[in-house]
Order: structure tokens, then sequence, then C-alpha cells
């Protein structure tokens, strides 16, 4: 066996405690990131087949009217200068 302090064990053990506490903040931060929403012109899709509109995540170009179900397809809009 190996002689270890009692010292070194507590060590480890907060070192380990405070790596997965940071973690487990990273991640949720992530999350939050991931599942944000924002409302603005450019994230707004108008369906074609029933003219309902609605806000799609920034990630996201294709998504489904959630009215009719209908596929809406994202059409970006060209800068005018
Ligand atoms: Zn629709």
């Amino acid at each position: 066996m190996i002689p270890v302090q009692i010292s070194t064990v507590f060590t480890f053990i907060i070192f380990v405690s405070v790596l997965f506490v940071s973690f487990l903040w990273l991640k949720m931060i992530w999350r939050q990131k991931m599942q944000d929403w924002s409302l603005s012109k450019e994230k707004m899709i108008v369906c074609d087949s029933c003219n309902f509109a609605f806000i799609v995540k920034n990630d996201e170009n294709i998504s489904r009217c959630p009215v009719c179900n209908h596929i809406c397809i994202m059409r970006r809009k060209r800068r005018k200068f």
C-alpha cells in the first residue's frame, strides 16, 4: 500500500470537486447559449402556405411551420448599399 498523507487526500478531493463544479457551470453556460432566443427580423420566417410568421433559432435555415407543418426555408435578404 502506498503511504498517503490525509492532507493530500483532502487536497485531491477539493481539486476534483472544483473541476466537477466548473465543468457543470460551463455546461450550463453552453446550454443557455444554445437555447437562447432573441427577437429580430432576420430570424423571422413567414410560412408560404398559411402566412404565419414565427421565429427560428440562430443556426436554423429550414424549419417547419407550427400551424400547418409546411417546410419553410429562410431566405437571406441581400443588403442594399
Ligand atoms: Zn404554415
